[in-house]
């Protein structure tokens, strides 16, 4: 049987975390809420380095990094 969920595909994310992250119009929001807390633009290059600024930092930017992982995982599962 062939079962297409359109809002379960998600042509950014796939394999690769860092697309999700910073790719995804899934999680445009989020993100953009994130970079408005850290007056920041995230991209690959910054990332890890803006988590390294302080703990607080890191905490905000590793909760949405896994949120993502979560939702994710979650998604696999129910494909
Ligand atoms: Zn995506």
């Amino acid at each position: 049987m062939h079962d297409k969920k359109e809002n379960s595909e998600c042509s950014y994310c796939g394999d690769v975390l860092e697309n999700a992250v910073l790719k995804c119009n899934r999680w445009i929001r989020e993100k953009i809420n994130l970079e408005l807390d850290l007056i920041e633009n995230l991209n690959s290059e910054n990332i890890i380095d803006l988590m390294l600024v302080n703990t607080e930092n890191w905490k905000k930017i590793s909760d949405y990094i896994i949120r993502i992982m979560k939702k994710r995982g979650e998604d696999k599962l129910s494909r």
